[in-house]
């Protein structure tokens, strides 16, 4: 593996075995006091963050300390990018400065691959943190770190995604790798919020959630993207979280089993009721504590390629 861009085109191999290294890692290092691999030794690793993020960005700075790389945040409020330079005269920056790896957020659809197209000649690995409404693929590592967990093998099992789909990165990303790993997706939104064309990516697409929770293994609540939302969606919050909103009521006719999971930052009180949010049905938490080891996998794939040195 090159760069980690999306999981669309992410094989059943590949993807596996990031998720048994993130297991490995996470076995490793369970119980240490000192929390410190020398995989990544003399490695430099960058964020480079052009959206705000909490969860992301210092997960990845964590995983690659735990590996003992060198990591640089940049952000593009405190970087030259404030005064105009372009994104490629960044990353080209970042590559002579001496970057193995780039980690990328950036508003726009696409922006990594265009980043990886750039920093190949300079053997630069790139990361997508996010682009747009693209894709996140390590957050749905991470879903899937989760849900191995707390179901086993995901083949056959059914899994809703719920909320705003239509400007959802974290929802495109959840159904390719969903529906390698072998899951039945169902796709659970009011229609102005669900993406063109997502008949055709091989899950069902509802607009009633009610029916849908009794036959669910977990439910993946979305947060309601304003920030990418140019006009009205939905006719208020109010009548959003009375139709969508995860809430007891709901929670009580989901399966016993059936697993709860938010990417964050949430909207409590809207798409998940804070009871919800906090009860043990939900693995919120553990999806954070599992964003450490995905990510810590993805790097030790992409610059170490050796034996886990423990
Ligand atoms: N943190 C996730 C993302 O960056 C989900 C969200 O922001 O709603 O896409």
């Amino acid at each position: 593996m090159r760069h980690l861009l999306s999981t669309e085109g992410l094989d059943l191999a590949t993807a596996t075995s990031l998720l048994d290294t993130a297991d490995t890692l996470k076995q490793t290092l369970l119980g240490r006091e000192v929390r410190k691999l020398p995989t990544l030794r003399g490695r430099t690793v960058v964020t480079l963050f052009y959206e705000n993020s909490t969860r992301t960005r210092v997960s990845f700075e964590v995983a690659g300390k735990w590996m003992s790389a060198d990591v640089i945040n940049v952000s593009a409020s405190s970087s030259s990018v404030g005064k105009g330079e372009s994104l490629r005269d960044t990353a080209l920056t970042l590559a002579a400065a001496g970057a193995d790896c780039v980690i990328i957020r950036h508003p726009a659809s696409g922006a990594a691959h265009r980043l990886a197209g750039w920093l190949d000649e300079a053997g630069t690995h790139v990361v997508n943190a996010g682009d747009g409404m693209h894709e996140h693929p390590t957050q749905a590592l991470l879903d899937a770190a989760t849900l191995r967990e707390r179901l086993g093998e995901l083949a056959g099992r059914r899994i809703a995604i719920v909320g705003d789909l239509l400007h959802s990165r974290v929802a495109r990303s959840n159904v390719h790798l969903l529906r390698t790993l072998g899951a039945e997706v169902v796709l659970v939104a009011p229609p102005t919020l669900v993406p063109t064309g997502a008949q055709h990516w091989g899950v069902e697409v509802r607009h009633e959630l009610d029916p849908e929770l009794p036959k669910l293994d977990a439910v993946m609540m979305l947060r309601v993207q304003a920030e990418r939302m140019h006009g009205a969606f939905f006719p208020s919050a109010r009548e959003y979280s009375v139709a969508y909103g995860l809430n007891q009521a709901r929670l009580d006719k989901l399966p016993e089993h059936a697993v709860v999971l938010h990417p964050g930052p949430m909207l409590r009180g809207m798409e998940i009721a804070p009871a919800v949010a906090d009860s043990p049905r939900a693995a919120i938490t553990q999806q954070v504590r599992n964003g450490v080891h995905v990510r810590m996998a993805v790097l030790y794939h992409l610059l170490a390629g050796e034996e886990i040195a423990a």
